[in-house]
């Protein structure tokens, strides 16, 4: 087959430990998985409802590499959270069957353009120009999961030019890996290349040029960036 220009290039992430590399198929994100983030956007929780949203596979930048300060936004925040990587899929499972789906985790930014984010919530409007942006998605390396170690007291850390600023641990999840993975097979045919963010603890807030990103999924995974 012929295509009119060159393909574009599937997105891919380096594995720990791995010559290969984690082909991305789609990129999903769950809004509202902390509650007390919830409370700082002044949101409440729906535990029968977990909301999503997704980012393009395009949108995913390399540990290490520059994240330009994005267009047509003068608040850029930062959400770190723990990203889960599938290895197979599947739709309508339950939570044992879903949880058969991960292949690793990873550490993640979903960097979110606030000031469009408040305007699309004022004006029911979806909230793709505030999340799914360019470069929006800064990944870890993954690791897979027989070689990480995740309990309820795993913490996830991000500092900014060496201040803390966002600290939670994975038991603070409204919905845990399972019943996300089992919801979202409701929504979507989920596939192996599929990345999952999984939400957000307190302390968002936002990202200047020059700033420079440190991201920790305790034990399991580390994100470095800087803001240009
Ligand atoms: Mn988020």
């Amino acid at each position: 087959m012929s295509y009119l220009f060159p393909a574009p290039a599937v997105a891919s992430l380096p594995i720990v430990g791995s010559p290969l590399r984690f082909p991305i198929r789609r990129v999903f994100c769950i809004g509202r998985n902390y509650a007390e983030h919830a409370r700082e956007m002044g949101a409440t929780v729906d535990k029968s409802a977990p909301m999503f949203f997704c980012k393009p596979a395009d949108a995913v930048v390399a540990d290490g590499a520059d994240v330009p300060y994005p267009q047509a936004t003068d608040e850029l925040h930062h959400e770190v959270e723990m990203v889960v990587a599938l290895g197979t899929g599947g739709r309508d499972l339950d939570r044992q069957q879903a949880a058969r789906l991960v292949w690793g985790y990873g550490v993640g930014l979903d960097l979110t353009r606030r000031d469009l984010q408040a305007q699309a919530k004022a004006k029911s409007h979806p909230w793709d120009t505030a999340k799914a942006f360019d470069h929006s998605a800064p990944v870890s390396a993954l690791r897979a999961a027989e070689q990480s170690t995740l309990r309820a007291d795993t913490e996830l850390r991000l500092h900014v030019n060496g201040e803390l600023r966002q600290r939670g641990t994975l038991g603070d999840m409204v919905h845990d890996v399972p019943d996300i993975l089992a919801a979202l097979s409701g929504l979507f045919e989920l596939a192996p290349g599929d990345l999952i963010f999984t939400g957000t603890p307190a302390g968002v807030s936002a990202l200047r040029r020059g700033d420079r990103f440190h991201a920790e999924l305790q034990g399991v995974a580390e994100l470095d960036g800087r803001i240009v």
